[in-house]
């Protein structure tokens, strides 16, 4: 990923920064300096300080996530850090509803946590009473009127740490897929239902949500409000990819090797030629093949991009389907879970599989008819 580099590793979990942050830089410095004067490094120093303790608490809060996650022997790939939060990046999401649920939970619980740590360091440290600071809490857009008339620099930054840290753990605990809080709400569903008809519910729930915030924030304000629109196209659009994916999950769930491979194939042979190779892409419906040599014994696959890379080199006449061809580690059966299947294609990256039935050779499958099997099947389906 190069859009990210790496700032830290912590728990053997890479934290990146995505380039965007650069943003958020600018961001910290027209804010410290609008309407000053002159340059005002104080304020420049004190905003970076509290944005940076701001992602502090970001980069905790995903820990618990992820460090909740390796319980149950999930991996993190790494935290990413936006300008408008964090991410753990999981290598998959939890199955279990229950370890789904946990996992959610323990980002906005780091949260609810450091809030409760600070707050009676706070409480010991300023000079009000609970009831002044209760109120400071309960009106956070008066507070700082009030705690700016007598308190210290420790005592106003102790307060922005318990506020911001309920502000972050009760933001990501809003009932709005994929934010936490939806993924709560669908392992709470899924307990009931099954993972797509759960899925569907809380990224409906979440987007009606989003609907009726924007719409409030425009009905109360009379504009429409740029920072909840943008909070809004990004949870439409991740929400959707994550049920599209769902539901991919759940139609593969569904069905075997045998239910997808294709009988009727092409075979390519070591000696053939590269004009041979790519005839035979141009022409027919194929794009990957599995390459034999002159006793029928299988070799090797020919991916589309293997072919096209030959095209590149320059002794490209001179090329053999035996040049360019790669190994064929795993074999297929009709029984196999075509989960399983897509996983070898996908994570593995081997353009094309044999099946065997048998001992016996009776089709292949690539990823090109897995997808098309599977849009055909989206039509005669109707999902459940
Ligand atoms: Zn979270």
């Amino acid at each position: 990923m190069n859009s990210a580099f790496r700032i830290a590793t912590l728990f053997g979990i890479p934290i990146k920064i995505h380039w965007t942050f650069v943003l958020l830089l600018l961001w910290v410095v027209y804010v410290s300096q609008t309407g000053m004067e002159a340059w005002n490094w104080g304020l420049l120093a004190r905003t970076g300080l509290l944005v940076a303790t701001l992602f502090v608490c970001v980069i905790l809060h995903e820990l618990g996530h992820a460090l909740t996650a390796r319980r149950y022997g999930i991996r993190t790939r790494n935290i990413l850090l936006l300008p408008i939060g964090g991410l753990a990046v999981l290598d998959r999401l939890p199955e279990k509803p229950m370890q789904e649920l946990l996992v959610a939970l323990a980002g906005p619980l780091v949260n609810f946590a450091l809030a409760l740590i600070f707050l009676p360091i706070l409480l010991i440290l300023q000079p009000y009473g609970l009831t002044e600071l209760a109120y400071a809490l309960m009106h956070p857009e008066r507070s700082n009127v009030f705690l700016d008339f007598q308190a210290s620099a420790i005592e106003r930054f102790l307060f922005f740490m318990v506020m911001i840290n309920l502000f972050v753990g009760a933001f990501n605990l809003l009932p709005v897929f994929p934010m936490d809080g939806g993924r709560i709400l669908r392992a709470l569903l899924s307990i009931g239902l099954t993972r797509l008809q759960a899925t569907r519910i809380a990224v409906f729930i979440g987007q009606a949500c989003v609907v009726g915030f924007i719409g409030y924030t425009f009905y109360t304000e009379g504009t429409v409000n740029w920072a909840t629109l943008l909070i809004g196209v990004f949870v439409f659009f991740s929400a959707g990819w994550e049920y599209r994916a769902i539901r991919d999950e759940s139609f593969l769930e569904r069905y075997k090797v045998g239910d997808v491979y294709r009988g009727l194939f092409t075979k390519l042979y070591e000696g053939d030629s590269l004009a041979l190779a790519l005839e035979c892409l141009k022409r027919g419906p194929e794009r990957n093949f599995l390459v034999f040599d002159e006793w029928q014994n299988l070799k090797g696959a020919l991916s589309e991009q293997g072919t096209l890379n030959g095209l590149t080199q320059p002794d490209a006449p001179r090329l053999r389907v035996a040049d360019l061809m790669t190994h064929v580690p795993e074999v297929l059966l009709p029984t196999d879970e075509l989960k399983k299947a897509v996983n070898l294609l996908q994570k593995e990256a081997h353009p094309i599989l044999p099946v065997y039935e048998n001992d016996r050779l009776v089709g292949v499958l690539d990823a090109q008819g897995v997808d098309h099997f599977l849009n055909v099947q989206k039509y005669l389906t109707s999902p459940t």
